[in-house]
């Protein structure tokens, strides 16, 4: 598996973080694309992935094992947030390291390193 693959066995910060953005990005909006649906309410102004406002976080459209085989069943149609999320490659997103270690996952450049 190469680097830029690491996401596919990893979604980690898919269910580690809210994942909230402008209601306009929902089906519900005459320009929205992500599935009205799987989301909810989080503000006046803003909703949120199901799954994602919770102690223990997992975003409905999340499938597969964390740290196994994931994917993301509305990938062309994902919010905003997890388009900008970067995977950390050279240590520059702590989020992302973070949520691998919080499923044991080893930082992306220690993974890097020692391969
Ligand atoms: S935590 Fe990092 S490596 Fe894991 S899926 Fe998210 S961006 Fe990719
Ligand atoms: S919409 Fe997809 S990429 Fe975004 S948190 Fe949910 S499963 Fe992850």
């Amino acid at each position: 598996m190469s680097l830029a693959d690491a996401c596919l066995t990893c979604g980690a910060c898919c269910a580690s973080y809210r994942v909230s953005f402008y209601w306009g990005e929902a089906t519900g909006a005459p320009q929205g694309h992500v599935p009205s649906e799987l989301t909810e309410s989080f503000h006046p102004h803003l909703l949120c992935m199901q799954g994602t406002n919770q102690r223990e976080p997992r975003c409905i459209a999340l499938v597969g094992a964390i740290g196994e085989q994931v994917s993301c069943s509305i990938y062309p149609d994902r919010p905003s947030p997890c388009r900008e999320f970067a995977m950390s490659i050279d240590g520059s997103n702590p989020y992302c390291d973070k949520a691998r270690a919080k499923y044991g996952l080893l930082p992306l450049i220690s993974v890097h390193e020692v391969a």
